[in-house]
């Protein structure tokens, strides 16, 4: 599936997608090596943070507007669609202009309602998709009623699972599946998951993958970086290119729609 079959929302619910790449745009080359690497893997999503959501503001930001080229040329390159993370009106109008296929609002940010308005109508002429991350601390009905925000002006909404705060500390967040699977009955829009921000370290990638697959939800956000343990963020829970491959190929004997 290429960046063509990726116009609605609808179309990511009738295929499997996978969402891969870096939590952040590090540097051109990065870029370019994660995406030929993970488009050859056969995900069809390319994803790198370009300004980051950081605890605090003396931590690294991200490298902002200059990795929007890059992300760019990844896409001219290898033909992979191209996401990332926006915060705010500028942030959006500078991603549609470089040409990305799919915007996606972080977890927190996703009760922002005026920033989810906005989105919404600065993406509604093309009905560029929107994935919407679950806020960390939100219900079902918070989140749907999250998405109703973007969808009153573009109805191509993807939901993201992202994991839930929880007490457990042997994990970074808490994956919570079931209400995820009912955020997709009661919406009808497509439901991805994304496991490296619910696990925060990457032995449990591969079985939650596999469990995500199994359960009918319509694709994953995995983060993926040509040397994990030297990313900037992130870096306990990102996979190697070569794990990602391995993954894609595990995933493969998984049918979708089981
Ligand atoms: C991310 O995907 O890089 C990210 C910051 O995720 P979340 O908003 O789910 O924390
Ligand atoms: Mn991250």
């Amino acid at each position: 599936m290429r960046i063509e079959t990726l116009g609605a929302s609808h179309e990511i619910a009738n295929n499997w997608t996978v969402v891969g790449g870096p939590c952040a745009a590090e540097s051109k080359e990065q870029v370019l090596e994660s995406a030929k690497s993970i488009s050859k893997s056969r995900a069809q999503v390319l994803r790198a943070g370009i300004w980051k959501p950081r605890t605090s503001p003396n931590s690294w930001q991200g490298v902002g507007v200059e990795a929007l080229e890059w992300m760019q040329e990844a896409k001219h390159q290898t033909g992979i669609a191209i996401t990332t993370e926006v915060n705010s009106v500028d942030t959006v109008e500078s991603t549609l202009r470089a040409e990305f296929d799919i915007l996606w609002i972080g977890s927190r940010n996703s009760t922002y309602f005026p920033l989810l308005t906005e989105v919404g109508i600065l993406t509604s002429d093309k009905q560029i998709p929107v994935i919407l991350k679950r806020g960390m601390g939100s219900e079902l009905d918070e989140w749907l009623g999250a998405a109703d925000y973007i969808r009153k002006h573009n109805p191509n909404v993807i939901l993201c699972e992202r994991g839930i705060k929880g007490f457990n500390q042997c994990t970074r967040n808490t994956l919570d599946l079931q209400t995820a699977k009912l955020a997709q009955i009661e919406s009808g829009l497509p439901v991805i998951v994304d496991i490296s921000h619910a696990a925060g370290r990457r032995d449990l990638i591969v079985p939650m993958a596999l469990a995500v697959k199994a359960a009918g939800f319509n694709g994953l956000m995995v983060e993926v970086h040509p040397e994990p343990d030297k990313a900037r963020t992130d870096s306990k829970q990102q996979i190697s290119l070569e794990d990602f491959r391995a993954l894609m190929q595990k995933l493969e004997k998984i049918p979708f729609n089981l």
